[in-house]
């Protein structure tokens, strides 16, 4: 519907005469997914929600003609029943700290020149210009930037590593492979601030020594293929991509290549197997892409949130991004919160905000007053958090301790009337599916847990099924190659370590 609106405002400025006083532009995502459509009006900073096509004419003739400001389409805070104008006073935005996610909702994504107006690319010419690649790889060190694709690997480590890494052709690589159950952090930049990812990668290839990037993204993602290729055509236009950039003498061209939806390809070894062109499934490591990855040549991976960060770090300095967050985890996290939560949306958190802010404050607490059950983090990978832990500051380790994992950002919240049964049962469903096969503790192991699950959720469990699924479980853990194995019995460990009595509810019912 945005697409419509934004069609009708720009009309009917026009018939008025208007079109020289005020115009309309699509923006990226606001984030606040549960109030779209939203409309903000520049410069009065007045942030209007769910809006329609026929708001339109109010708006312009109240609004833009009159400076009255149309109430009926103000958030209304649900704790003091207000009406709220402005965005940073809502409860969603103000426990956020938008860094990855600062230009999405600010500017369009298809005009280089506003994202240049935000300082984009102030960076990448400063150190073309000013830097040495080891300069590069020290600052992003000192910042403290962990991958924010899920396994938390320093950013400036890995690009240090690359840098070392001897040969005259090496590669920056972005993983645009999103693929938990109902994440969409990485889509969310790409469609609202794809400049920042090129920036970064350009900032990277200077940094290890690679004049060629290459983004795989999947090919469910058409919009944000559109917005990446008009992006790079921009850029190119700009001298900010390609040959002698800058005139500085550095050259990087970056390339798009289409992921077919396969979750394991988010695993690097499996990604960079697909732009190989053979079938996307987990290598050994080592030896690590560092040293030998695409075509046998250093390779750097990064994901699309850990790259939207760089050019900022860069901009307001390594101290400033490292005094955000805890002691071991530095700077924000993007969450896509889900489920039966008030606010669903896409929230950009300080590390070490607790997960009560997160859900009460933020997200605005369960939907329909109902009791909060668990928080799963991580995805299929992760576990499940319960009460007791919700006061817990959050971060890599912290998360870990508590049985699960900070992933790539998915945060889907559960209450009183989700079966934590079905819910292992849904997310096993997924792994199954995904598993490559290569492996017979993944390829079978995960098969035979979800038979087990069916035959509990369909009352024809027995008390001995709780053993095996355990027993079955670590041994997958133990002995699958990659990520996507070695964690998909995850949410059964933890359903069970939490809600035993919720299986063994399935089970007397047969009875
Ligand atoms: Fe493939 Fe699963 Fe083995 Fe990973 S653990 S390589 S997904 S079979």
């Amino acid at each position: 519907m945005s697409k419509e609106i934004v069609q009708e405002f720009n009309d009917e400025l026009k018939k008025r005469n208007m079109s020289d006083k005020a115009t309309c532009h699509i923006t990226g995502c606001f984030g606040f997914c549960e109030k779209g459509p939203i409309v903000k009006v520049y410069p009065d900073d007045v942030f209007y929600t769910e809006v329609k096509v026929s708001d339109v004419d109010e708006i312009i003739s109240n609004h833009l003609m009159e400076g009255e400001i149309v109430e009926r389409l103000l958030y209304v805070d649900p704790k003091t029943k207000k009406k709220i104008d402005t965005q940073h006073h809502m409860d969603f935005y103000g426990k956020q700290n938008r860094i990855a996610l600062r230009n999405c909702g600010l500017i369009d994504p298809e005009r280089i020149e506003e994202y240049i107006a935000n300082d984009g690319y102030v960076a990448l010419a400063d150190i073309l210009s000013n830097k040495q690649p080891i300069d590069v790889v020290n600052h992003l060190k000192d910042s403290g930037l962990r991958g924010r694709g899920g396994g938390g690997y320093p950013t400036g480590s890995k690009w240090g590593m690359t840098l070392r890494s001897p040969g005259s052709e090496k590669y920056m690589v972005c993983n645009a492979d999103e693929g938990d159950p109902g994440a969409f952090m990485d889509r969310s930049i790409l469609e609202g601030d794809p400049h920042s990812i090129i920036e970064a990668m350009a900032i990277g290839g200077f940094a290890i020594g690679a004049n060629k990037g290459i983004v795989y993204i999947r090919a469910e993602y058409p919009l944000a293929i559109k917005r990446l290729k008009i992006a790079i055509a921009q850029a190119k236009e700009y001298n900010l991509l390609g040959k002698n950039i800058l005139n500085t003498g550095f050259d990087f061209d970056l390339e798009i290549k289409y992921g077919a939806g396969a979750f394991v390809c988010g695993e690097e070894t499996a990604l960079i197997q697909s732009i190989e062109g053979h079938r996307g499934e987990p290598v050994s490591k080592p030896p690590y892409p560092s040293e030998s990855g695409l075509f046998g040549k250093p390779t750097c991976v990064n994901n699309v949130e850990t790259l939207a960060n760089i050019p900022v770090i860069f901009q307001k300095g390594a101290e400033w991004y490292a005094s955000i967050g805890t002691e071991f985890s530095k700077g924000t996290k993007v969450f896509a919160l889900a489920g039966k939560i008030n606010n669903v949306g896409l929230v950009e958190v300080p590390m070490g905000i607790t997960l009560r802010e997160i859900i009460y404050e933020i997200g605005g607490g369960i939907k329909g007053g109902h009791a909060f059950k668990a928080v799963q983090t991580g995805g299929p990978s992760g576990g499940c958090i319960t009460e007791k832990d919700l006061d817990t500051p959050i971060d890599y380790e912290s998360l870990s301790r508590i049985g699960s994992m900070m992933g790539s950002g998915g945060m889907i919240v559960m209450d009183e009337e989700n079966c934590m049964v079905d819910i292992a049962k849904f997310y096993l469903d997924f792994t199954v599916e995904e598993s490559c096969g290569k492996c017979t503790a993944c390829r079978v192991g995960n098969k035979r847990l979800l038979e087990i699950l069916q035959r509990i959720t369909q009352g024809k469990g027995e008390e001995a099924d709780l053993e095996k699924l355990k027993n079955l479980s670590e041994t997958i853990k133990d002995t699958s190659l990659c990520g996507l194995g070695q964690t998909a019995p995850n949410p059964i460990l933890s359903t069970i370590k939490f809600f035993e009595d919720e299986y063994r509810a399935h089970i007397i019912e047969k009875r």
